[in-house]
């Protein structure tokens, strides 16, 4: 499934000039790039917007005719960019696009569709009027096909651009003086252009019967729910500081009212958001429950490294640990239902999701979300009309919350933790610079947030050069065993590369779940019903299997032999395999883990679930049968 065939449908009443939820006769359906999850521009965004175009057209009687002062009702629509980009809509159309340049490290604003052809009516800012009758993509306008202009001094400024007829409009860059390269053409068109301004009071206003029919069908849903499957009061509401989970508390309310109120510290977040918890539950009055990492972020990061976007042992480690060692404490193994601020257009897994799920590592949770199908705009306008103090970091400019140096952030946006809380940000850099230059990597890693990726996207690879790339393979995060096999008959002879000390004592507990172990003078032997095997530590690492009926047995059974030598050197005490442990054999010290052989039954989940097994890797080489 693609976004196309799952997009928001959002409308636009053209005589109120308003965006609306339902389709009247006097509206059309915006036209915006999905999944068309639109956001009004409140304060922050409006005056962010309004010297964004102002830098553009650097006359402000220009900007301000092309965006008139008046309380016109602007949606940002987030698109598919190098970096954080939306689509601007105004008048129910696109004027353009608001984006941070990756590269200049800046946003910029780049006038598009209803945006050129108003700047071509009003004859304002940077334009061409051209003698040509067709502008292609890549083609580039000389002086002789400019009939008449208003160009910008400084390259790379984009321009509008006409043909003779006006049939066609296009979308250029200043490459050299009276040089322009069209980068988007299109058939020219009349954009309606309203003379009401409309208010966000009139949104709320126009949509406010739409929000309490979608408000009483949340209602309905969650009641009968919590009827199928709740008993005891077992109902837990996720509840992250954000919009969506503040909206999903109100339904919640209205629908049950008897419920705990789960939030997750995960050690990164924003002061603001942590404040807003504490007044939320003081106003709510409600049955706080807190989980928390402690720590566990920091201390973890000597083991795995900065998290990227394709390696996120953070999301295990700080949010699924605390949250599920919570839900065990409070309520066993008993069925809980987790009432979660999910929506269908905020990604496409979540576009995939059904209303109700069970949780994948946590069995017995029942996750469900009332608000599934709803857009941010409908959120937007329901706590609004509900005059709902929201975080105060959506009045920062902040659109997404949650961890502060989440590595899935854009470069804009950890600008804005930077301007914000110069103190935290300095720290988290200061520890990035370190990391880098222990590892010679290019500048570029620090500068254009290239930590954020272990294995760098086609768009932002595209602009960076090879000596850049190159210098990136020596970005050695998530590499655990370097293992070469030297024999394979009668047994598996494997040489380990280990870069740290081995502790006999952690190994043997690790090495529990997979059979029987004891020490014998120096080495170590695991035996199960697929062979033996035996360590021997010195002069250097070396791992012998013995397999007891196939070689491809045995390879398995070195397989998991190197996993639990693996969590043995990087544990870092996130407890997940204890709270997974189905026969509560594992316990938690402070320097390792313990394993009581006479409660394991070898299941192996503890090692399946471990986060330095599924992050780190073991690189194996000379694995083929004998
Ligand atoms: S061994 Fe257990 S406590 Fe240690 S990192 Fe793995 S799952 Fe966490
Ligand atoms: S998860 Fe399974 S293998 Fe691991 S300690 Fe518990 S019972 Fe043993």
């Amino acid at each position: 499934m693609y976004w196309s065939h799952y997009s928001a449908k959002i409308y636009w009443d053209i005589e109120r000039n308003i965006p609306v939820l339902r389709r009247t006769e006097k509206s059309i359906r915006i036209k915006c790039t999905p999944p068309s999850d639109v956001r009004p521009a409140l304060g922050y965004d409006i005056l962010f917007i309004r010297n964004l175009i102002r830098n553009y057209f650097k006359d402000p009687v220009d900007s301000d005719r092309f965006l008139p002062l008046d309380s016109r009702v602007i949606l940002l629509n987030k698109i598919p960019y190098p970096d954080l980009a939306h689509e601007i809509i105004m008048d129910g159309h696109i004027i353009g696009h608001q984006f941070y340049d990756f590269s200049l490290r800046k946003w910029r604003f780049k006038p598009l569709y209803a945006g050129i052809s108003k700047i071509l009516d009003y004859r304002i800012g940077f334009y061409a009027v051209t003698s040509l009758t067709k502008l292609r993509r890549n083609f580039v306008v000389h002086r002789g096909d400019i009939v008449e202009s208003s160009l910008p001094e400084r390259k790379g400024e984009f321009v509008a651009l006409t043909t003779k007829d006006d049939l066609y409009n296009a979308l250029g860059v200043l490459i050299k003086k009276n040089r322009i390269r069209v980068l988007k053409s299109w058939r020219a068109r009349k954009f309606p252009r309203p003379r009401r301004s409309g208010s966000m009071y009139e949104v709320i206003k126009a949509n406010r019967e739409f929000v309490l029919d979608d408000v009483e069908e949340s209602t309905r849903f969650l009641k009968s729910i919590s009827k199928k499957y709740v008993v005891d009061k077992r109902i837990i509401l996720s509840f992250s500081g954000g919009k969506d989970s503040m909206a999903t508390l109100l339904i919640s309310k209205h629908a049950i009212n008897d419920f705990y109120v789960l939030f997750n510290d995960t050690g990164i977040e924003l002061p603001e958001t942590l404040e807003y918890v504490a007044q939320v539950a003081r106003e709510y009055n409600l049955r706080l429950v807190l989980a928390s990492a402690y720590d566990k972020f920091f201390e973890s990061l000597r083991v795995f490294g900065p998290p990227a976007r394709d390696y996120r042992w953070c999301c295990k480690v700080i949010k699924l640990a605390p949250i599920a060692k919570v839900i065990k404490e409070k309520f066993g193994n008993s069925t809980v239902l987790s009432i979660v601020g999910q929506r269908r257009y905020e990604s496409l897994a979540r576009a995939r999701s059904p209303r109700v799920w069970r949780n994948r590592w946590i069995p017995n949770v029942i996750v469900t979300s009332p608000i599934l199908d709803w857009t941010a705009l409908e959120v937007w306008i329901y706590l609004l009309m509900n005059k709902v103090r929201v975080n105060s970091l959506y009045l920062k400019g902040f659109d997404r919350l949650g961890c502060w140096l989440c590595p899935a952030s854009e470069l804009a946006e950890l600008e804005l933790v930077e301007r914000n809380h110069p103190e935290m940000w300095n720290t988290w850099s200061e520890y990035l610079r370190k990391w880098s230059e222990e590892r010679k990597l290019p500048k570029e890693w620090m500068n254009y947030g290239l930590w954020r990726w272990l294995s760098i996207p086609g768009d932002v690879r595209r602009l960076l050069d090879r000596k850049v790339l190159e210098g990136l393979e020596r970005d050695d995060r998530g590499r655990g065993l370097v293992v070469s096999i030297e024999g394979r008959t009668p047994e598996i002879l494997a040489r380990v590369e280990v870069s740290k000390p081995i502790d006999t004592k952690a190994l043997v507990e690790h090495l529990k779940p997979l059979g029987s172990v004891r020490i014998e003078g120096e080495s170590i032997k695991v035996e199960n019903e697929f062979g033996r095997v035996t360590f021997y530590k010195a002069p250097n690492l070396s791992i012998a299997v013995e397999y007891y009926h196939s070689y491809e047995d045995g390879i398995k059974l070195l397989e998991n032999v190197l996993k639990a030598l693996l969590r043995s050197l990087n544990c870092v005490l996130c407890e997940f395999c204890s709270i997974f442990c189905p026969n509560s054999a594992i316990k938690i010290h402070d320097n390792g883990i313990s394993v009581n052989e006479n409660l394991c039954t070898h299941c192996l989940k503890c090692l399946e679930s471990c986060p330095v097994v599924e992050y780190l890797t073991i690189l194996i080489s000379g694995t083929r049968s004998p």
